[in-house]
């Protein structure tokens, strides 16, 4: 079972620098102005990883950007305490995905207090930080409270 994450909040500089580390990602790895995307994620040591999604001829095989962080972090054993997903737009803004159903569901066995990062109301380009238990709130895992850890 996976160790739930700290209950503490983490720094603003931290998630700062993990939206900074996916903004650097996409820039480094796919220089130029086309629709690209990546993910970060803060670890409860303060490391921050990033990815992004392979290419794939047949789009049912694609992969969450969060995948390759997620598996990382796993294989670090070291919590994830908070989630950013990008897209950059040909235009150059950075609009802020928030995770989808899988990856709060992957998500969900760090805890709810993980942060995952939404747009902000009318600005899709900025981030707001909501819980896990904010963006789930109806987590089916609710009617198994005796094997739900960090909710
Ligand atoms: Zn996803």
């Amino acid at each position: 079972m996976a160790t739930t994450t700290p209950s503490t909040r983490p720094s603003e500089p931290s998630l700062n620098a993990t939206v900074d580390a996916c903004r650097e990602l996409i820039a480094a790895r796919f220089p130029g102005a086309s629709d690209r995307g990546a993910a970060a994620m803060l670890l409860a040591d303060g490391t921050v990883l990033t990815g992004t999604a392979p290419d794939a001829t047949n789009p049912s095989v694609e992969v969450c950007h969060e995948t390759g962080p997620y598996c990382e972090a796993f294989r670090l054993s070291q919590p994830v305490v908070a989630s950013v997903c990008l897209h950059r737009s040909p235009d150059g803004a950075h609009r802020v995905l928030s995770p989808c159903g899988v990856c709060r569901e992957r998500l969900a066995v760090y805890g709810a207090d993980v942060l995952v990062a939404v747009p902000a109301p009318a600005a899709v380009d900025k981030v707001r930080w909501i819980t896990l238990r904010e963006a789930l709130p109806h987590y089916w895992m609710l009617a198994f409270p005796e094997e739900l850890h960090g909710w």
